[in-house]
């Protein structure tokens, strides 16, 4: 069984969603790449901008399909999802396997196939692990937009990082 700690820890680490070489991911077999939202994509609760917009345009020059995931609902979801294309799952209820398992569906891509984007360590990384998904973690946007328990999820996050 795998460790707490195994669970717990990406498999790559990125500044920002920008950095990550999805040509690359391509190559190693990857065809559809999940997304966290807020403070993985922009501020949260932001709306998209011309930048995200931009980026996932490339992503489907590429040949990737792609489907954003979040704990929040539809409201802030969809919309989100609409603007840039993307399949979405929304009140994903992460790091639950469900949610990752309904993204799946969406993209019609298995597990090895997938690539799962995120920034919050209890959620996204423990969520895409759970589900045997390779996952990237990328630094939040905008920390100071976090709501108050996502800011104290982040201090808990960062003593087990720290270990
Ligand atoms: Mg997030």
């Amino acid at each position: 069984m795998r460790s707490l700690r195994e669970l717990l820890t990406a498999d790559a680490f990125y500044d920002d969603v920008f950095s990550i070489d999805f040509e690359e991911e391509k190559k190693r077999g990857i065809r559809g790449v999940i997304f966290d939202i807020d403070n993985t994509l922009v501020p949260h609760g932001r709306p998209s901008d011309e930048k995200t917009r931009g980026f996932f345009a490339s992503l489907k020059d590429i040949g990737l399909v792609y489907c954003l995931i979040s704990n929040n609902d539809d409201q802030r979801v969809r919309p989100f999802a609409e603007d840039v294309g993307a399949y979405y799952v929304c009140k994903a209820g992460k790091p639950k396997k469900s949610g990752m398992k309904k993204a799946l569906a969406e993209m019609e891509v298995s597990e090895p196939e997938a690539l799962f984007v995120g920034d919050q360590l209890f959620t996204d990384i423990l969520g895409a692990k759970r589900c045997h998904i390779r996952c990237l973690q990328v630094r939040p946007v905008d920390e100071s937009t976090d709501p108050p328990f996502v800011a104290f999820k982040r201090m808990l996050e960062k003593l087990i990082m720290r270990s």
